[in-house]
Order: structure tokens, then sequence, then C-alpha cells
């Protein structure tokens, strides 16, 4: 997509720091850590957000959601926990329109989810 910012992180126009890719998922560090570890995660195909997901995109989802616990471990928070957040929509907080779960962790994270 012409305008999004994560594709273009995709097709590095623009730099982050990836610490995973392949065919279909890229990971990289979150511009603005909320926590020591703060990794987004994200398909390579263009869906603008959760409600948008077309059909066999379950797949893609299914392989970021093991690619997390792979991430999570090489980041060394897989033992002692994460947090795994996707933002949809105006409401839900969403500021790009990329389809993205932010990996977060390194720290106790506080047991409210929301404010
Ligand atoms: P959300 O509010 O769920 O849409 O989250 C968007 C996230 O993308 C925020 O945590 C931003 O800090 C992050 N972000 C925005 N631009 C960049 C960038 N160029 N590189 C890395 N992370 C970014
Ligand atoms: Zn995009």
């Amino acid at each position: 997509m012409d305008n999004c910012i994560f594709c273009k992180i995709i097709n590095k126009e623009i730099p982050s720091t990836i610490v995973f890719e392949d065919d279909e998922i890229l990971a990289f560090r979150d511009i603005n850590p909320v926590a020591p570890v703060h990794v987004l995660v994200i398909p390579k195909k263009h869906i603008s957000k959760l409600t948008e997901l077309e059909e066999n995109d379950e797949v893609i989802i299914g392989k970021i959601y093991k690619k997390i616990n792979e991430i999570a471990k090489t980041e060394k928070i897989f033992e002692k926990g994460f947090r795994v957040i996707v933002n949809c929509g105006e409401d839900g907080g969403q500021e790009v329109g990329h389809l993205h779960f932010h990996l977060i962790g390194g720290k106790k994270l506080g047991t409210k989810i929301c404010q």
C-alpha cells in the first residue's frame, strides 16, 4: 500500500531494527518502546486492521503467534512472560493502519490492560 508506513518498513524505504524476517512476516523494534522488549510483528501482506481479515488470513495470524513465541525466546522473555496486544480501529487506539502485534515484556507489566 502506497502510503502505509509499515509497508515502507517492509520495503526498506524506512529504516527499522529488524529482529526477524521471512517471506511472510517482519518483526522489528517499536520506535517508542513502552518496556525493555517491545517488538512489532506484522504480516508482509497489507491487512489494514483485525476487522479486515480476508479468507485464509487466519493462516498468517497463526504463524505470527508461533513466531511471537520464538521471538520471546530469543528476547529472553519466554519463561517470565509477556503481553501481546493488537489495537483495532479508532476506539482501540490503532494509529498505524497495517495490522501489527505488539510483543511487550522484559519487566513486570501492570494488571490493568486498558485505561
Ligand atoms: P498502534 O497504536 O497499535 O497503531 O501502534 C503503532 C506503533 O507503531 C506505536 O507503538 C509506534 O511507536 C510504532 N511506530 C510508529 N512508527 C514506527 C517506526 N517507523 N518504526 C517502529 N515503530 C513505529
Ligand atoms: Zn501496509
